[in-house]
């Protein structure tokens, strides 16, 4: 089995109830969502259909009320919140439209924050956060403060604090939301980069035009897929060719199994930043 046909995420019947009796609203309904090891899904739909709510899922920040979530093979019900908060350190990372960086904090102490949880020292940590922020020509920032950088910047930092501890997913809600145009292909870029070296990208959009990036467009409504569309990509052109598969989510959990999946003839190779040891 390749790297890229693994199924990284596996959500089944999930639901998410906020409030509850004239307050009870759903924000996802009876949701099932299979992910592979590789793919660069993109997520849109209507303000209030529960996009934001799914990644929170995803990404373990919040639980279901019902239903199963399995990552990477293993059921998220079953363990601790302390093993979740470790899974969640150690394979996920997070891009949001606001950056999300402390004030305050220069960007390689920003950068160099998701380390901490994994009990590395401040040399080290530092040294991890340079490198990374030398991939996205950030060195001469490193002892800048966030307000001190453009918004495309800010995301930039915010996009190497994701990577810092090498996830294998990166999930991004609306991460060019706040960017202008130039700065927003700039980011766009870093994810393909980021998508082609084996990462699995989950990305919240409004804009359409950055479909061209995904293998696979979903389009949710009111708590649930509404369509979930795939799309080849040849090996030659950047953009996706043939839009294969549409599908109302109810037939298509139908017909799963019958239908093989389409390689998409990506190179599939997790990235990883080498730390020398002194
Ligand atoms: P989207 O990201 O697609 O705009 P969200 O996932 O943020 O949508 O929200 C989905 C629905 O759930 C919305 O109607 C929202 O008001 C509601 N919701 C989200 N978070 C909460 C919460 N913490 N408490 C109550 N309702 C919430
Ligand atoms: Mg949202």
């Amino acid at each position: 089995m390749t790297r890229g046909s693994k199924d990284i995420i596996k959500l089944k019947s999930l639901t998410k109830r906020y409030g509850v009796g004239d307050a009870e609203y759903f924000a996802l309904k009876d949701l099932n969502l299979t992910i592979k090891s590789g793919e660069f899904v993109v997520i849109m739909g209507p303000s209030g259909c529960g996009k934001t709510t799914l990644l929170n899922m995803i990404g373990l920040l919040d639980r279901p009320t019902s239903g199963e979530y399995h990552f990477d093979g293993a059921s998220v019900e079953k363990i601790s919140r302390r093993r979740q908060a470790r899974l969640r350190s150690s394979k996920i990372g997070f891009i949001f439209q606001s950056f999300n960086l402390i004030p305050g904090m220069p960007v390689i102490d920003n950068v160099a924050l998701p380390l901490v949880y994994c009990g590395f020292g401040k040399t080290r940590r530092h040294k991890i956060a340079s490198k990374i922020l030398g991939r996205f020509h950030l060195n001469e920032r490193e002892f800048y403060m966030p307000h001190q950088l453009s918004g495309g910047q800010q995301q930039r930092v915010a996009i190497a604090r994701s990577l810092v501890n090498s996830p294998s997913v990166i999930l991004a809600d609306e991460p060019t939301g706040n960017l202008d145009s130039r700065s927003s292909h700039i980011v766009m870029e870093e994810l393909k980069e980021i998508h082609s070296q084996g990462n699995t990208i989950i990305m919240v959009t409004h804009n359409a035009n950055l479909t061209t990036y995904a293998t696979r467009v979903i389009n949710m409504l009111d708590g649930t897929i509404f369509t979930d569309l795939k799309t080849v990509v040849d090996k030659e052109s950047p953009v996706p060719k043939a839009e294969t598969v549409v599908k109302k989510s109810r037939r298509r959990t139908k017909e799963r199994g019958k239908k093989s999946e389409k390689k998409t003839g990506t190179k599939v190779k997790k990235a990883k930043i080498e730390v020398k040891e002194d």
